[in-house]
């Protein structure tokens, strides 16, 4: 089957100040430096790593919110890397966002009638239509219809993060980009927005693309999980399989520190070395190697790039990612 999206080769470079004052190079920040992944129709690929790493980068980049610097992203088969004007604005109702803060992405002064149905007034859709989407979209997401001449401020963090999940939904898009969308909730109210984006997921057909940091969170949702690091995609594959035998250094790591994840083989925590080098003047060859435990010469010369480590389709960026998951073995 087609994937609903890829990206290939996905690079966000930014311009940054210079410190030092009489040079010709043109400091820039590698935000996302060489991504490509697929997105299947109606599953949910998890996007985690630690903030900075480009995670957020690549959404909106996805959604055209912001402009590649290289690289190619398609939607449904077409490359819509150069969309503009009435091409790009068809393209918005197929994609949405949903915002890590609810607080901050619901204007204060409208009602939530009036921010829910926002984008379809935006799109030219009839006033009977809109009102009867309004009712629809309130019931399916949980949210009381008798209160939708309220605002934001009248309703609990859960219930706000219900109005911008209601919201993205209006203009039925096909793919949403969920950034950190639960990681501002209380935990107990974490899983009811899950449980609820997992039944509009199967009700309307969407296929997600969900940024988290929470590894929990991300393991219960996504079909697939990818991995990145200063701007690059580390590991790619089906989650349970990740998650059980994680091949590259740094989700080893990370998913150390995930108490449920390693819970079967009692893994002990790894403990990176050094902190998160800057993203302006990252390490060469593989990034990761100021931090592996596993790191040699060839690690500082060369850029490992994504290979099969598994038949089931698990890839990493190692030069020792075989051995390594060896080693961990044993
Ligand atoms: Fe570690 Fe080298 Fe693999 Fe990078 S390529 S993750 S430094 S072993
Ligand atoms: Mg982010």
């Amino acid at each position: 089957m087609k994937p609903l999206l890829e990206v290939k080769d996905l690079k966000m470079h930014f311009p940054v100040k210079s410190d030092k004052l009489f040079t010709k190079e043109k400091p820039v920040l590698k935000a996302v430096d060489g991504v490509s992944f697929t997105v299947r129709k109606g599953e949910t690929l998890g996007l985690v790593g630690e903030s900075g790493c480009g995670k957020s980068t690549t959404g909106r980049a996805i959604l055209k919110l912001l402009e590649p610097t290289a690289g190619s992203i398609l939607f449904n088969g077409e490359d819509i890397t150069n969309f503009k004007g009435e091409k790009l604005r068809k393209l918005r109702r197929q994609m949405q966002l949903i915002f890590q803060d609810p607080y901050a992405s619901l204007n204060p002064r409208k009602t939530i009638a009036n921010i829910i149905t926002e984008p379809m007034k935006i799109f030219g859709i009839p006033k009977a239509e809109r009102r009867k989407k309004l009712q629809q979209l309130m019931d399916v997401v949980g949210l009381n219809a008798s209160h939708k001449q309220r605002y934001p401020h009248e309703f609990s963090g859960g219930q706000r993060q219900r109005i911008g999940i209601a919201r993205s939904l209006a203009l039925e898009p096909e793919l949403v980009i969920c950034d950190e969308p639960v990681s501002a909730l209380d935990v107990s109210i974490q899983a009811q927005v899950i449980n609820l984006m997992e039944d509009l997921q199967k009700e309307f057909d969407l296929t997600y693309v969900f940024i988290a940091h929470d590894l929990s969170v991300v393991h219960h949702i996504s079909d697939r999980v990818a991995v990145m690091y200063l701007g690059e995609l580390v590991e790619i594959g089906e989650a349970n399989e990740l998650y059980q035998n994680p091949k590259h250094p740094y989700t080893q790591a990370l998913l150390s520190a995930v108490p449920e994840a390693g819970a079967e083989q009692k893994k002990e925590r790894i403990i990176l070395k050094g902190d998160l080098p800057s993203p302006q003047n990252p390490p060469t060859g593989c990034k990761f190697h100021t931090r592996c435990p596993f790191a040699a010469e060839i690690c500082r010369m060369e850029r490992p790039v994504l290979k099969p480590v598994s038949e089931g389709g698990q890839m990493a960026a190692c030069h020792f990612a075989k051995e390594v998951a060896v080693a961990e073995m044993v």
